[in-house]
């Protein structure tokens, strides 16, 4: 099944309001044409809005790059789903690894959120991804399995459609180390296998699967001619405007 390529990128925790509405001007007038690539902006909390409104209009979108599973309640420097949606925001990444492995969510926390943005009508992105140590023991599918299996616990089939995969190797984010074309595609085939057993060859087939960990433009079209890998999440070359839009190039030129 061909499925459209995707590009997110992820400011992580750099750029202001006015600052990332600069740089989301920058990109509006610069990537006129997506070739087809869905292209999402994920700006900080604070920037959702004045990024939204900046886009509105424009084929780019806007995700956020974390929630509470809450719909209110005294939970101190939290955000809801719903305070998301109101700034027009539209994708939310979910179990992304500084989320895992410096801020300690779990699995299970991070099903909740996905249950949650699910409910909401935000569209997850949910990441997965093994550590280096994990990888040359040999458990990266184990790992991968576990984050996929507890992570859609109770999600069902249909709202599956809605749910979007990332595959993103720890060593490999903000590292400069990237997965080769062949350790990536190894793994998203593994992810399409897995979610064949936890739900059908349909939805194995038509879930997105997004690649990240140092994406940038001269290793993009290696990674992402291959039918398993649907796109990518990228961080630091998200930030800048030639090796963002050089990443949304090289997608889109694909066949
Ligand atoms: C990320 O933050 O999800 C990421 C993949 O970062 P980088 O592209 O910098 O490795």
């Amino acid at each position: 099944m061909k499925r459209n390529k995707m590009v997110a990128g992820n400011w992580k925790m750099h750029f202001g309001p006015s600052k990332a509405a600069e740089f989301a001007e920058e990109l509006r007038i610069n990537i006129l044409d997506t070739h087809g690539v869905s292209v999402i902006l994920c700006p900080p909390f604070l920037a959702l809005k004045t990024v939204f409104d900046v886009v509105n209009g424009s084929e780019l979108k806007v995700g956020a790059q974390n929630m509470h599973w809450e719909e209110s309640g005294a939970f101190t420097g939290e955000i809801t789903a719903a305070m998301i949606q109101e700034t027009g925001t539209e994708y939310v990444i979910l179990g992304h690894s500084e989320r895992r492995h410096v801020f300690a969510e779990s699995d299970e926390w991070i099903n909740k959120k996905v249950q949650r943005s699910l409910k909401s009508g935000l569209i997850p992105i949910l990441c997965v991804g093994e550590k280096i140590e994990e990888r040359e023991a040999g458990e990266t599918e184990q790992v991968i399995a576990r984050q996929l299996r507890d992570g859609l616990k109770g999600i069902s089939a249909s709202e599956m459609e809605t749910v979007i995969l990332a595959y993103e190797p720890v060593w490999a984010i903000g590292t400069g180390l990237t997965a080769t074309p062949e350790q990536a595609i190894a793994v998203h085939e593994f992810i399409r296998g897995a979610l064949k057993t936890l739900y059908s060859e349909a939805v194995a087939e038509s879930t997105w699967i997004l690649y990240g960990g140092s994406v940038k433009p001269d290793n993009t079209q290696g990674l992402l001619s291959n039918k398993d890998i649907d796109g990518a999440l990228v961080g630091g070359a998200s930030m800048k405007l030639d090796s963002f839009k050089g990443i949304i190039d090289a997608a889109g030129a694909i066949e």
